[in-house]
């Protein structure tokens, strides 16, 4: 990017965030897989374009919270930057809650540029949404699946 020459922030709101359908299968199958409890995981790619998905171990088995084991957050991060990869999202699964960050998700968030992608199976369905959390504000980031 050119120094001095910033985009302005809602341009960078407003661009979808591209998964390709073999990784979004992939995060519902993981977090399928965790019910009852919330799975997690970390999308990474280049440029902007999700290419693999890391299941994560969600240390809280709770259905209502999750906490990454930072050792395997710290290896899959090292994984990623040795793969010339960025993080580019966070997402985890809403067992019984809404597709909407929760407050304690809100409060949490420390990865402003990452996407926060939160499945949830409420009601029996499956929904996934995207989102940017920044200084405590909740924007709904377009999702596409490519
Ligand atoms: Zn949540």
């Amino acid at each position: 990017m050119c120094p001095g020459i910033r985009p302005a922030r809602h341009v960078a709101i407003l661009m979808p965030f591209e998964v390709p359908e073999s990784v979004y299968y992939r995060i519902i199958e993981h977090c399928r897989s965790c019910l009852p409890f919330e799975g997690c995981g970390l999308l990474a790619g280049t440029a902007g374009r999700v290419s693999v998905f890391y299941p994560m171990v969600n240390t809280e088995q709770s259905s209502s919270r999750f906490l990454m084991d930072p050792a395997e957050q710290f290896q899959v991060m090292r994984s990623m930057r040795e793969s010339g990869m960025e993080m580019l999202g966070i997402c985890h699964s809403h067992p019984d809650g809404p597709p909407y960050p929760s407050e304690t998700d809100i409060r949490l968030a420390v990865y402003e540029d990452a996407v926060t992608l939160i499945v949830s199976f409420a009601g029996g369905g499956i929904t996934v949404r995207a989102f940017r959390i920044a200084a405590g504000t909740v924007t709904a980031v377009p999702l596409r699946r490519s």
